[in-house]
């Protein structure tokens, strides 16, 4: 039998806030465990929640990011239930009234060279408080409490069911952590658990429009896991189905290790959560000047910028779509076209030299000593002909090292001025052509693409400094 797959995600976010969403504990990961509590986190009686507006505006912005209806009117809810990390006994949450709803996240695909797009509704967005975290694993027979992370501010950011691949489902999460990143509103490390999400999967006979029977996998804190765990889900289901059985409606874990789901408990309903206003805190009220506002402090998002450079700055999309992966590399990439029109050379350093050079030292791109006036200066100077290309990469690898280095000093005192000595170019051609007598005949006979070798013999003979278009068009003549 056939069947579609059905994949809807549930993406938990931290927010980025200075403070807890309803007390004033520092937001912070990492510290000795139970150091930023107070009264409120610990649930003291009597002690009252005060919303952090951050949290707020930062939910706002994403909102907006993904096309959402900002609810003007929303408020938070109980969800009651027992766990010893959760010492209200209820997290608060927003269930009836989420602050986001509806929304579309639009991303593309990259297979081999071929893009498709994307488009994945949400089904709305919420706010909520992080749970403490339990600690299983430091002796055998405790658990262990560490209340920091409980009340941390939380998005949870919940699509329709309308994926329909792993891969689908791994890429619409890896937009959501290029989204927030973007925006400066979490820092999106899955490892760290800031950025988490729980991953339901269905299947349906081919064409049928009925839902199938979803298992939700809970907890997924990698995108490449995400997308196994979908594909051995899948495979599961399919197999039962196919054996003629039914999928039970239950909460699975992945093991990564061995790349299968497990059982974990079955669903709780709606009704066990009990839900119910929060009676401490008052609705948010939202007016059109606060959602403005947001929006005015937000940054270009992605989209905008793959248009900008693509439309634009004439950048192949392939590469636009490279640049835009991280803030970070847009805005060196804007920096450097502030001082340089060639902005496709521009890109070609990023995402060749730079991006190498960050690839292999681990490094960021804030991090890169060479700042982006002085990139600029490079490229002015090749395109000026004072420096070759091959040149300009053993100056990029000098600027690294000294990044405050005059460029025409460092090339002169290098000796990497590009030659426009003709005389020399000739002799460097004579040699070159006598000392390849059999190449010479091989080409006159019409094996026209030796001219390359020619031309990489000079520019060795020059140690780089001669222009290899120059020469090209000289070594032609004399091969005439
Ligand atoms: P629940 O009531 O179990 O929490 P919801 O309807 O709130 O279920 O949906 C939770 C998440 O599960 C959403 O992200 C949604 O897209 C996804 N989902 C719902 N039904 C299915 C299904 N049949 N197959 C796959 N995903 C689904
Ligand atoms: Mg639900």
């Amino acid at each position: 039998m056939e069947y579609d797959i059905v994949i809807g995600l549930e993406v938990h976010c931290q927010l980025f806030t200075e403070s807890k969403i309803f007390a004033s504990d520092a937001n912070k990961f990492g510290g000795d465990p139970n150091t930023h509590i107070s009264v409120l986190t610990l649930a003291h009686p009597g002690v009252l929640p005060k919303l952090n507006e951050k949290a707020v505006e930062y939910a706002i912005q994403l909102g907006l990011a993904f096309d959402c209806e900002i609810n003007k009117f929303n408020f938070f809810d109980r969800k009651n239930y027992f766990y010893p990390d959760l010492p209200k006994g209820y997290q608060i949450s927003q269930d009836k009234s989420p602050i986001c709803l509806g929304g579309e996240v639009k991303f593309k695909i990259k297979q081999g060279k071929v893009f498709s797009s994307h488009t994945v509704k949400i089904h709305h967005i919420h706010l909520e408080e992080d749970a403490g975290k339990s600690i299983h694993d430091l002796n055998p027979n405790f658990t262990y409490l560490d209340y920091n992370r409980a009340g941390t501010p939380l998005l949870e950011i919940v699509s329709e069911p309308c994926m329909t691949s792993p891969l689908e489902a791994a890429s619409y999460l890896a937009e959501i952590r290029k989204m927030v990143r973007y925006l400066g509103i979490s820092d999106g490390n899955m490892e760290e658990g800031s950025l988490r999400a729980d991953l339901n999967v269905s299947l349906k006979p081919k064409g049928s429009e009925k839902l199938g029977t979803k298992v939700e996998i809970k907890n997924m804190n990698s995108i490449r896991f995400l997308q196994k765990a979908a594909e051995y889900e899948i495979e599961r289901q399919a197999e039962i189905l196919n054996n003629g059985g039914t999928i039970i409606q239950e909460t699975r874990s992945f093991d990564p290790d061995q790349g299968k789901t497990f059982g974990m408990r079955v669903k709780e309903t709606m009704n066990d959560y009990r839900y119910f206003p929060e009676p401490d805190l008052a609705p948010i009220v939202l007016t059109d000047e606060e959602i403005k506002e947001a929006k005015v402090n937000m940054p270009k998002l992605p989209y905008e910028l793959f248009e900008t450079f693509s439309k634009e700055m004439g950048i192949l999309e392939e590469h636009a779509y490279l640049l835009t992966e991280e803030r970070a590399l847009c805005e060196y990439f804007l920096e450097t076209s502030n001082f340089t029109k060639n902005y496709k050379s521009v890109s070609n350093w990023i995402l060749s030299s730079i991006k190498g050079y960050l690839n292999e030292n681990n490094m960021e791109i804030i991090d890169f000593p060479v700042k982006p006036s002085k990139l600029a200066e490079l490229i002015e100077n090749i395109d000026k002909g004072e420096i070759s290309n091959s040149a300009g990469q053993m100056l990029m690898s000098l600027l690294i090292s000294s990044p405050e280095s005059n460029i025409i000093a460092l090339a002169k005192s290098n000796n990497l001025i590009q030659s426009k000595d003709t005389d020399a170019m000739g002799s460097w051609i004579d040699e070159v052509l006598t000392q390849n007598a059999t190449k010479v005949e091989e080409y006159k006979k019409g094996k026209k693409g030796l001219i390359g070798f020619f031309v990489g013999e000079v520019m060795k003979k020059s140690k780089g400094s001669a222009d290899p278009k120059v020469i090209n068009s000289l070594v032609a003549d004399k091969l005439k």
